[in-house]
């Protein structure tokens, strides 16, 4: 992927950005955990023109406040909070790889890990985000906090200990005074749920097997509509506005 800089961020914020996406690359791997959790026609679109597409350090998405990218940069910002000030008897985890039926799985994290057995995820996300979370759960982090702890006691090289409690922090990066009423804090720790062994292996070898599938030439089926984004309009909100194969014509599925 080429990393442009058409709306000219400070030079030390797009160089960051460039080697943030370089080093999110699988390595030794086969996928990584991102990946795997989404859908698989995006990582076929990723292997055969990965180096074609382009993606600016700081697109604006429609409706959105900021870009995917410089947020996930953001993130890098707790990591080194993580590291710098975890406190006695914990410490932090940075990348676990496993395989599941001959595919490598490699998770890139910034876990902060108790003795207890609970290991939390920090995060930056909005106030509204937050909200609709404790409401309803948020399946995406019950997915990914889950497939990290089963990569975790499963990589050889770690020897990782039982999780009892997945957590995520929530740093709400809009927290404003409207956000006092709606009883949030400016950080949250949210509790998700801790799936049985069994959930979390059958859900992890029925995504080894979807992405298996997608490793020819053939192209794979299109994304659902949960992970194009689709609204009750009838728009698919990730084609039209946040994917870049569907942004620059690549997506098979995009007229
Ligand atoms: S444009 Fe839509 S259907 Fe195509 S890869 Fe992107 S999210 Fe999936």
């Amino acid at each position: 992927m080429k990393i442009t800089n058409h709306q000219q961020l400070p030079e030390p914020l797009y160089q960051a950005i460039v080697q943030q996406s370089q080093a999110h690359s699988v390595g030794k791997a086969d996928i990584s955990c991102t990946q795997l959790i989404d859908a698989p026609l995006i990582a076929w679109l990723w292997r055969n023109y990965g180096d074609s597409v382009e993606e600016d350090a700081s697109v604006y998405p429609v409706g959105g406040t900021a870009s995917h990218r410089l947020w996930a940069l953001y993130g890098s910002l707790a990591h080194k909070i993580l590291e710098a000030y975890q406190g006695d008897g914990l410490h932090v985890e940075t990348e676990a790889i496993t395989e599941v039926d001959g595919f490598r799985v490699s998770g890139h994290l910034d876990l902060l890990v108790f003795p207890d057995g609970t290991i939390q995820d920090y995060k930056f996300t909005s106030a509204w985000t937050v909200a609709a979370a404790k409401k309803d759960g948020k399946i995406e982090w019950e997915r990914q906090l889950n497939v990290y702890r089963f990569l975790l006691q499963h990589d050889p090289s770690l020897n990782f200990a039982a999780v009892r409690h997945l957590q995520i922090v929530a740093m709400l990066r809009d927290y404003g005074p409207r956000h006092v009423s709606e009883g949030l804090k400016p950080v949250e720790v949210l509790d998700v749920p801790l799936w049985e062994d069994e959930q979390v292996e059958t859900y992890i070898k029925e995504r080894v097997r979807l992405h298996q599938a997608a490793m020819g030439k053939e192209i794979p089926p299109q994304c659902t509509p949960e992970e194009r984004w689709a609204n009750k309009k009838g728009e698919d909100k990730r084609c039209d506005s946040y994917c870049a194969f569907g942004k620059q014509q690549l997506c098979p599925y995009r007229e």
